[in-house]
């Protein structure tokens, strides 16, 4: 019987796992308690891909600063209220400003200006959540003054060797501020999203286990994890992997479902990442317990320049289509998609209400 207090060895099991019948019960069993507490309700955050300029070197990314083999941009700030604007119009309810890492005092101050001016155009009715990578609290302040009030920061994983594995050893990328980062989000009240890349080089199914326990010690609001893909330019690319595509994939999905089981309440995304190795990755991950889908906002021309990894799902699809293809599946599914609505997280209301 798969439960809430999962141990690390169910949590291996389960992931070594080809047992149809066990997986069909882990999968009936995250839907059921998703449907339980957090109804039949899918929320939509639109995803800008706000600048593609980035001071780290993280191994497994094609942002990383050393690749020199592509254009780098920042959107114009008219470009992103046009955007936050359609996102308000359209009813998405929330939108993402994702972006490489920048610590300068421009970059702070850009988006604490466009936090403020898309409050103000949009009436604060449309959340914006950052996930602009790791900043000192007074910047993750000052934009919380601003009105971002939800911010993602993948741990990625949570074993301190494997992260220097798959990250320079050296001060901009340490482990430790990374999980500092995480604590000062809640404790300015954020609604606090991290998440992990599943499947990489060097990983075993034991270190997955280990990260969802720890991603459910760290007491989030809100996960976002998907499997890793390769981009040839990056370190990584050429590292022996454990791991199939098709295995990849397979975690994902089931981490997904088990950090459901684990965490009830919190808002779970299905990432872009699932796309790449199933056209329907997304969808399956909605039916295995993730209560959140990303749409993607950004400009065609820019959108090709924001290469994560290879092969990124859905480069040319215009927002209205996506919206329709997603409308037809999730109705399929019996579930509804809540337009004009924020989605914030249940696990957040109750934290906040208790403190
Ligand atoms: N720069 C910020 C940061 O790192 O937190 C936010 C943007 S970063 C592109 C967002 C996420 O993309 C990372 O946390 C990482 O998990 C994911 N990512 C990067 N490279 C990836 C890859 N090769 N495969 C899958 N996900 C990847
Ligand atoms: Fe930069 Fe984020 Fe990519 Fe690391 S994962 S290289 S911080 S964009």
């Amino acid at each position: 019987m798969i439960c809430e207090k999962l141990k690390k060895d169910e949590i291996v099991n389960i992931l070594s796992s080809d047992d149809k019948v066990l997986l069909k019960e882990l999968k009936d069993k995250a839907y059921s308690v998703k449907k339980e507490l957090l109804g039949q309700n899918i929320y939509l955050r639109g995803i800008i891909e706000y600048s593609n300029v980035c001071s780290k070197n993280c191994y497994y990314c094609g942002l990383r600063k050393d690749n020199l083999n592509f254009k780098r941009y920042i959107l114009d700030d008219d470009l992103v209220l046009d955007l936050a604007k359609l996102s308000h119009d359209k009813n998405l309810g929330s939108i993402l400003i994702q972006s490489g890492e920048l610590k300068s005092k421009e970059f702070t101050n850009k988006i604490y200006n466009l936090l403020k001016k898309i409050n103000k155009i949009t009436n604060e009715k449309l959340h914006v959540v950052l996930s602009c990578g790791e900043q000192s609290e007074d910047t993750f302040k000052k934009w919380f003054d601003a009105g971002a009030k939800r911010y993602l920061l993948r741990i990625e994983t949570s074993d301190e060797n494997l992260y220097k594995k798959i990250h320079p050893n050296d001060k901009t990328h340490s482990f430790k501020e990374r999980i500092k980062s995480i604590e000062i989000l809640k404790k300015l009240n954020y609604q606090t999203g991290s998440g992990i890349l599943i499947g990489f080089p060097g990983e075993t199914e034991s270190d997955i286990a280990k990260d969802l326990l720890f991603l459910k010690n760290l007491d989030l609001d809100m996960v976002g994890m998907g499997p890793y893909v390769e981009h040839d330019m990056t370190p990584l690319f050429n590292e022996k992997n454990k791991f199939s595509r098709a295995k990849r994939f397979n975690l994902a999905i089931k981490a997904i479902s088990i950090l459901r089981i684990m965490m009830p309440d919190i808002n779970i995304a299905s990432s872009t990442a699932l796309d790449v190795f199933n056209p329907n990755g997304r969808f399956l991950a909605l039916e295995h317990g993730a209560n959140v889908i990303m749409p993607n906002l950004t400009p065609l021309k820019f959108k090709e320049k924001y290469f994560l990894y290879d092969g990124k799902p859905g480069v040319d699809t215009m927002l209205d289509d996506y919206l329709k293809i997603l409308e037809d599946k999730v109705s399929l599914m019996g579930e509804k998609i809540c337009y004009k609505e924020h989605g914030t997280s249940l696990h957040f209301k109750k934290r906040i209400r208790e403190c």
